[in-house]
């Protein structure tokens, strides 16, 4: 039976930076991943990453920047220690071996992004994520000695004592299906967001909540789990993201009347401003008849303006998504996008070391909520949650260890897990599919809880998310093999999302203001006498989902009225 001081769940750029600071804090690790580390959804991750690292800039202006873009629902104190240890963050990968973008004076260069009020996103063209995760992976190859890594396992649920300390973990070998226990002294769950709870989205099909309901299983809060951030450029047809960096770059945004819009929304930050912001007025567009395309529901992104030799050096990868999913040369022409499903701000609600209210549990990245970006969070800033919050995870976790014992979980709970999946296997054909529900999950999520929102549509959402809760328990799966049975792993993994989707809707149904991503029609100001605060949610002991609130943690900044 595997045991370590500290099992990571996740190998993305979280996971792989908290177990290269936890192996040399000299601590034995396990590394798991559903699919093969590079494969990770950060790897997809294109524009940047933000450190106020240029000579007129300071990681105070980032942090009052952050602290807006949050539309003040983040907190302070993490906004801090991420912005000032951005700097250093971004010297070290340098020095790991991340090749990024340097200028003609061969100093590092920085592109604008939204929300912010000067250049500071560090980019390797339009592929940083992928860079990134290439050189934290082969650095960790250094410490083998004490890294276990366990590519293509699954974790299936997390594993907490009769003391209520979280110990390990049950995960299935999705080569084989054999399961294990992990035994771990701490467990730090960097296992991704919950994306594909919405049809479409820009992330990556492994992008399930697995983390997040993991957690909100064994009885850790959720919070800011209303607050789903969609991208302004998204590809029409299928969710493909169109990096921001493209109006980092230059690009404008235009209507059917061919004028450039956000002059009417933000006239100092125009295309520049923060996401919530832009995906909002093109929504408006829309909605008023201004869209593009067949249908109106189009806005143009337009890349021409920006000079072709720049946008063949510095946004390679879009000039390829444009071409392959849109038949688009952007070099020539606008392409056509519009406001889609990209990131989740919510999750698992940590503390600055990752820690979670369940001792040993911690969680860091996309899975986690500091909350370092509160309502909405700005361009590149996540790449730099993930690796400030992985590292401190790390490092944190292994210092716990030192001091503990290795608990060994009883083999009961090995056979738990099983018997659940073997449970799944042999349901009778008859029920829905799975992935049927999960469509329709999908497209009720993005009808009804997305840039606006509003009461009738949200109970809509709630009921027909329990519904599709009942129909998740009795779907089948053709596959009733052991050898990569992705089939059962789906039926894992729609249970998650479900979770996910419904705490999000119960979230957004609860909180009546409009504030960051949440947009309530009906409650269309910000509010912060009543809602300065998070939402958190735990799952109560019939099942369903508790609400409760938390303070936000102000330091420097005091709420003002939010303007681009
Ligand atoms: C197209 C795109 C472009 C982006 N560009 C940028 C950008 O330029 N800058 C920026 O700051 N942000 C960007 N983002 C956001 C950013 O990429 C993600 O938020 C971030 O990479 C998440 O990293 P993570 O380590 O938390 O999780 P992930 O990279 O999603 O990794 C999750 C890991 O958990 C594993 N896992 C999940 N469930 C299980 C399970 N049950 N058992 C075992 N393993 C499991 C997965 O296999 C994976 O290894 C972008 C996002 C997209 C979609």
């Amino acid at each position: 039976m595997p045991a370590h001081d500290v099992l990571i769940i996740g190998a993305g750029l979280a996971g792989q930076r908290a177990a290269l600071a936890a192996a040399e804090a000299g601590a034995s690790v396990a590394i798991m991943s559903k699919v093969h580390p590079v494969r990770s959804h950060s790897v997809a991750a294109a524009g940047g990453i933000n450190a106020a690292i240029a000579i007129d800039d300071d990681w105070t202006e980032h942090a009052y920047d952050t602290v807006k873009g949050s539309d003040y629902l983040g907190d302070q104190d993490a906004i801090e220690i991420m912005c000032s240890e951005a700097p250093g963050e971004a010297m070290h990968l340098e020095h790991m071996g991340v090749t990024f973008h340097r200028n003609e004076k061969g100093e590092l260069d920085l592109r604008a992004f939204g929300g912010a009020s000067k250049k500071r996103t560090a980019y390797v063209a339009d592929i940083t994520g992928q860079a990134i995760l290439h050189v934290l992976y082969e650095q960790l190859m250094r410490y083998h000695e004490s890294v276990d890594r366990y590519e293509e396992w699954f974790a299936t649920s997390l594993i907490v004592d009769a003391g209520g300390h979280c110990a390990g973990a049950v995960a299935r070998d999705v080569r084989t299906g054999a399961m294990e226990i992990f035994d771990a002294k701490s467990v730090i769950l960097a296992s991704g967001g919950n994306g594909q709870c919405y049809k479409p989205t820009t992330n990556a099909l492994i992008c399930t909540g697995d983390g997040i309901a993991q957690a909100y299983r064994v009885g850790a809060p959720i919070m800011d789990m209303e607050m789903v951030q969609y991208h302004p450029t998204t590809l029409a047809e299928n969710g493909f993201l169109i990096t921001e960096g493209a109006r980092g770059e230059g690009a404008h945004l235009l209507n059917s009347e061919g004028r450039r819009f956000m002059e009417d929304y933000a006239p100092s930050k125009m295309e520049l401003a923060s996401r919530d912001v832009v995906s909002r007025a093109e929504q408006t567009e829309i909605n008023e008849g201004r869209g593009v395309g067949a249908d109106g529901q189009g806005i143009y992104l337009d890349i021409t303006v920006v000079a072709r030799k720049r946008v063949l050096e510095a946004l390679r990868e879009i000039v390829n998504i444009g071409r392959d999913f849109a038949g688009t040369d952007i070099t020539r022409e606008p392409i056509m996008i519009r406001p889609g499903q990209h990131y989740i701000m919510g999750g698992v609600k940590t503390d600055v070391d990752g820690q979670t209210p369940i001792t040993g549990l911690y969680a860091a990245g996309e899975v986690a909520c500091v909350s370092v970006h509160g309502g909405n969070r700005l361009g590149a800033n996540s790449l730099l949650d993930t690796l400030i919050f992985g590292r401190r995870s790390g490092e944190h976790a292994a210092a716990r260890g030192k001091e503990l014992p290795m608990p060994h979980a009883p083999v009961s709970r090995l056979s738990e897990d099983v018997e659940r999946i073997e449970a799944i296997i042999a349901r009778e054909h008859g029920g829905r599919r799975i992935s049927e529900i999960k469509d329709e999950l999908g497209t009720t999520m993005n009808e009804y809880v997305a840039v606006y929102r509003e009461e009738d549509g949200l109970q809509k959402a709630h009921e027909i998310v329990h519904r599709l809760k009942e129909e998740a328990e009795a779907a089948y799966v053709d596959d009733r093999g052991t050898v990569f049975n992705q089939d059962v792993l789906g039926a894992i993994e729609l249970g998650y999302m479900l979770d996910c989707a419904e705490a999000t809707v119960v979230a957004a149904i609860e909180r009546k203001e409009s504030r960051g991503a949440q947009f309530r029609i009906d409650y269309p100001e910000r509010n912060d006498e009543e809602w300065l605060k998070h939402i958190d949610i735990t799952r109560g002991p019939d099942g369903e989902p508790e609400i409760s609130y938390s303070p936000v943690t102000i330091t420097k900044w005091q709420p003002e009225v939010r303007k681009y």
